[in-house]
């Protein structure tokens, strides 16, 4: 016997949960890509995507995924042998970092490890020993979604202009954007990279890449450019096919506009305090789970937590539990990365919760509830009460 049969549900970091309403826009038959409804409705996403990432700079549109904005944003901004500052917080970021080896960029990291975030004074510390300006490039990673650490971007700004510094400040919120407080014209980011999967509830396949004047000054020099990856073909298309040069992500778009649709109905403010809520749900049912040797919520302090992605460890039985809920519940869970190597045997001891984009206090509670039947039926140590705590959140308490 299971009890799996009946609504599945996926709670992994991406791709996230397609709406109904969403799949139902993309269910039509190809339309005409050179004009027509098509081509206006494509020009009506860009405000609409501005407003969610809070700004008023330009915006390129790729087919691709996420790594596709890491690319296109390196190469717009940079040539060969640049040097770049990387502060790390999880693998997502070390993913970068590749992206810009690939394209023979220098790279430094600061390693932050996988449970602290970001302090924003080394980031200033090592811009002040740099007096010939060599590094390029601040990369950062606002939500990275192997350890849901978030980084403080406001505060990492505020370091780059004390050490009057002309460094670029390039953004990841690939897991964010959608999910938790993004403002990029507020924070003053450079630019911004996004996909289409996470908190924009869209099938993988857009990526995004905002970008504002100093970025767009950096392009002039930038020798990496070729003409796909250019930023001014994409923002301002000299004809319709130049936005993706070539055939556009027809499908895409369409379901693209009708969860810009629910975001803007709801309303971003209202989406985030969303996420917020959820969010702190989830970590009342971890917190009164919370066991030595048994579940444990990765980042420590509530502060530096996502509002998208919970990464967990349970030593020994991570696996086990995923296991578990998609066998006898219908729940996927997140497999844990970065945290320890595939081929050792404490990549078991890791798991994510999603919870970004289309979720309800209804869909989370059964979430959670799932999650608390599998540490009984795995047999793992653990504290009682986390559904009663997730519902006094749910509640209001
Ligand atoms: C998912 C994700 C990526 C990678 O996106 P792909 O679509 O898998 O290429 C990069 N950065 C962050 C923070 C992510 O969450």
């Amino acid at each position: 016997m299971t009890l799996a049969h009946g609504p599945q549900t996926l709670a992994i970091p991406g791709p996230s949960i397609v709406p109904e309403r969403v799949l139902r826009a993309m269910h039509r038959a190809s339309p005409n890509i050179y004009t027509g409804a098509l081509v206006e409705m494509t020009r009506s996403l860009v405000p609409d995507l501005k407003r969610v990432a809070r700004t008023g700079q330009r915006l390129a549109m790729y087919i691709g995924n996420g790594h596709t904005a890491w690319e296109a944003s390196l190469a717009n901004t940079h040539s060969r042998g640049d040097l770049v500052l990387v502060p790390l917080t999880g693998a997502f970021g070390r993913g970068w970092v590749e992206m810009a080896e690939g394209l023979g960029l220098r790279v430094e990291t600061i390693d932050f490890g996988t449970a602290s975030p970001i302090d924003a004074a080394r980031i200033g510390e090592r811009l002040r020993a740099d007096p010939a300006h060599e590094i390029r490039s601040v990369l950062v990673v606002h939500v990275d979604t192997s350890t849901s650490l978030r980084s403080d971007l406001a505060a990492i700004r505020r370091e780059i202009d004390a050490a009057k510094h002309p460094a670029l400040l390039q953004v990841d919120a690939i897991a964010s954007l959608g999910c938790d407080r993004i403002e990029m014209d507020e924070w003053g980011l450079d630019v911004l990279v996004a996909g289409s999967q996470k908190g924009l509830m869209c099938p993988p396949g857009m990526a995004f890449v905002f970008f504002g004047e100093r970025a767009d000054r950096a392009r002039e020099t930038a020798s990496c450019v070729t003409r796909h990856w250019d930023w001014r073909q994409r923002a301002d298309p000299p004809t319709p096919s130049h936005r993706f040069n070539g055939t556009a992500p027809t499908h895409h778009l369409h379901g693209l506009r009708e969860s810009l649709d629910m975001i803007l109905e709801e309303g971003v403010e209202a989406v985030w305090a969303r996420h917020a809520t959820l969010a702190r749900a989830v970590w009342a049912a971890f917190e009164a789970w919370e066991r030595p040797g048994g579940v444990r919520l990765n980042v420590r302090e509530r502060a530096h937590r996502s509002h998208a992605v919970t990464a967990l460890a349970l030593p020994g039985h991570g696996t086990r539990l995923r296991e578990w809920t998609e066998r006898h519940a219908g729940l996927t869970l997140g497999i844990g990365i970065g945290m320890a190597p595939p081929d050792d045997p404490r990549w078991h001891d890791f798991f994510r919760v999603g919870h970004m984009g289309h979720l309800s206090a209804h869909s989370l509670m059964g979430t959670l509830g799932c999650i608390g039947a599998g540490l009984k039926a795995i047999g793992v140590p653990h504290g009682e009460g986390g559904l009663e705590a997730a519902a006094a959140v749910v509640a209001g308490g």
